[in-house]
């Protein structure tokens, strides 16, 4: 796939986790939402299925196209939030709060952007269904990933989880040191 690999996007999902995950939830409730985050930021990828429907790459609806645009991962960002928050309620008197809503948004759209920073395949149609031209940053530090398994895939998944991974681990640690929570 082109893109940053899971593991990246999953990461951002990850790091987030800690700004929405407070113990005022349920133990079940934070795990969840990570959970959901992690999936959320990784969702867009999925129309990489596109290529097994024989769907051209190019296409409005292909690859990197409609499900990578801000209009798609904004909506899929406050649906999640939405059911998850109902989901909550099912068993806790606290839920989600609004402010939440905001980290939703932007692990959703965290997704499109970070794969305008990669260094290959076709652009990402951010404006769609407005546009599809395809974009990227003026500069595209990450390296894209390999369509399917490939020997490219391991070292940019250890290039991922050496530049993730730090500031990760720093948000929830700083997360318990200063929120102590
Ligand atoms: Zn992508």
């Amino acid at each position: 796939m082109q893109m940053p690999t899971a593991l990246g996007h999953a990461m951002v999902g990850l790091g987030c986790g800690a700004l929405v995950a407070s113990r005022q939830l349920p133990r079940r409730a934070r795990l969840s939402t990570v959970a959901v985050l992690v999936l959320l930021a990784a969702l867009p990828d999925l129309d990489v299925i596109a290529f097994a429907l024989g769907i051209p790459y190019r296409d409005p609806f292909g690859h990197r196209g409609f499900f990578h645009s801000l209009f798609f991962t904004t909506c899929c960002g406050a649906i999640a939030w939405w059911i998850h928050r109902l989901s909550i309620r099912l068993y806790s008197d606290t839920t989600l709060s609004w402010s939440a809503l905001l980290v939703f948004l932007i692990v959703a759209t965290s997704h499109p952007l970070l794969d305008m920073l990669t260094d290959g395949g076709l652009g990402i149609a951010l404006g769609a269904p407005f546009s599809n031209e395809r974009l990227f940053f003026p500069t595209q530090p990450i390296p894209v990933s390999p369509i399917g398994l490939s020997a490219r895939l391991q070292p940019i998944l250890l290039w991922e989880a050496a530049v993730f991974a730090p500031p990760v681990v720093l948000i929830w640690i700083g997360r318990r040191i200063v929120l102590n929570r």
